[in-house]
């Protein structure tokens, strides 16, 4: 299917593509085996300026938005999704800085983000608040022209390898959810120090850590927005990043669909090709229709978003959801053609099943984008009849 991508967007994609062809995917076993960060390759997309895609010219950047970072994570991520993820994660620890950041934030951290010397993290999940992140108990307490949070953050991608951490903690207490601000923490703040590392079924090239602050003293003109928005800005910084997350989860389909059509051309039983056969013709092309379909989501989300549409939650949870989905339903028929040779590690498929699986949790699970989705149709129900 054309897109219709503008010249730039189209190199973009080309050159990721390349990255990932060249450069990704023969190391990709390696970071999956050994859990390691991938910092050869985070080195290779800050020289090709990739982390500066969404990042706006005056800072550093190439000014473009939600689909150049889609068709970049896409891209990566045919490669691995687990190392696509070192810029995936970059992105959603940036949006609060791009949506919320006044200019000497944004002075201050965009540009070493742009050029790859800094990668970024986003710390909202705690032990205790996965789904129901109102519940998050790490406080930023005011102490003249500082804040002092103490807290553990659990799951954060990128955690220890990034400089730059947006963190959402309670300013205050007895508001709840509308106590909760957002706040820049550089690595090597006094305080900010980093727990215990994840060992994951999939995305193993990235990095899932404990970030923990001990009276940590963060400066107010860390603070983003202002004090009580930190749950406004999680939830914008979200609707912006989800279509990542479905770029993500396309990219590990796609490559799933590319490897079962062609072990299906080269595998024979019977006396012939596999993909001779009807029953795995119509699995492969139901692949290929899913694959599409969550693809042509995406990118209609992200330029909904890129052309300033205001409601953006709905659609945004639908191209997560309808990805991540895809994505999981994608490789597990992969494996199932590929047969008992998609079964072993040697192949590529079972690792992109593993990868595949948490498109459908993090960000939001699918189960809580089915209640953004919900809450959205009733709302427009309401609006359209009346109560
Ligand atoms: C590898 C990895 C990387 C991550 N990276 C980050 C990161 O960078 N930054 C960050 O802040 N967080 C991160 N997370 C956290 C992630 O966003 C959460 O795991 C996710 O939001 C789900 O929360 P939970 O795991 O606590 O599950 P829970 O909230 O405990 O949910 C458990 C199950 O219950 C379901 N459920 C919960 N509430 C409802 C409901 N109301 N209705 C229906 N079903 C419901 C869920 O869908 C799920 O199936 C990461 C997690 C992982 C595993």
């Amino acid at each position: 299917m054309d897109y219709l991508l503008t010249e730039e967007q189209q190199m973009i994609k080309d050159l990721c593509h390349q990255i990932a062809e060249e450069q990704i995917k023969p190391v990709a076993p390696h970071y999956d085996q050994t859990g390691e960060f991938p910092w050869d390759v985070v080195k290779v997309l800050a020289d090709s300026d990739i982390f500066g895609v969404a990042i706006p010219e005056e800072h550093g950047g190439m000014g473009g938005g939600v689909l150049e970072m889609a068709l970049v994570t896409e891209q990566l991520s045919w490669g691995c999704g687990g190392i696509a993820l070192a810029f995936g994660a970059t992105g959603l620890g940036t949006f609060p800085i791009l949506l919320f950041g006044n200019e000497e934030q944004k002075a201050r951290t965009l540009p070493d983000i742009a050029a790859g010397r800094k990668l970024a993290a986003f710390a909202l999940t705690e032990a205790d608040a996965g789904s129901d992140a109102g519940g998050i108990k790490t406080t930023a307490t005011k102490d003249g022209n500082h804040y002092v949070l103490n807290g553990t953050k659990q799951w954060i991608t990128n955690g220890g390898e990034a400089e730059i951490y947006t963190v959402v903690a309670l300013s205050d207490k007895s508001k709840g959810a509308r106590g909760a601000s957002t706040f820049i923490v550089e690595k090597g703040t006094p305080g900010l120090t980093f727990g215990k590392k994840e060992d994951k079924m999939g995305i193993r090239g990235s990095a899932t850590r404990e970030v923990i602050f001990e009276d940590c003293r963060v400066h107010k003109d860390n603070l983003l927005g202002r004090e009580g928005m930190g749950f406004i800005i999680a939830m914008k910084t979200f609707d912006h990043a989800r279509p990542g997350v479905a770029a993500q989860a396309v990219g590990i389909a796609q490559r799933a669909l590319d490897e079962a059509v062609h072990y299906a051309r080269v595998r024979k039983q019977f006396g012939h090709p596999i993909s001779s056969f009807q029953g795995l013709q119509f699995i492969l092309a139901d692949m290929a229709i899913k694959v599409e379909a969550a693809r042509a989501l995406i990118y209609s989300a992200a330029r909904m978003i890129d052309g300033g549409v205001k409601n953006i939650a709905k659609d945004s949870a639908i191209c997560k959801t309808y990805a991540s989905d895809t994505a999981m339903q994608v490789t597990t028929d992969a494996v199932q053609v590929f047969g008992g040779y998609g079964y072993m590690r040697e192949y590529p498929v079972e690792k992109l099943m593993r990868d595949a699986k948490i498109t459908q949790i993090y960000e939001g699970s699918n189960e809580i984008q089915r209640n953004v989705i919900a809450a959205a149709l009733i709302k427009e129900s309401i609006a359209k009849y009346g109560d």
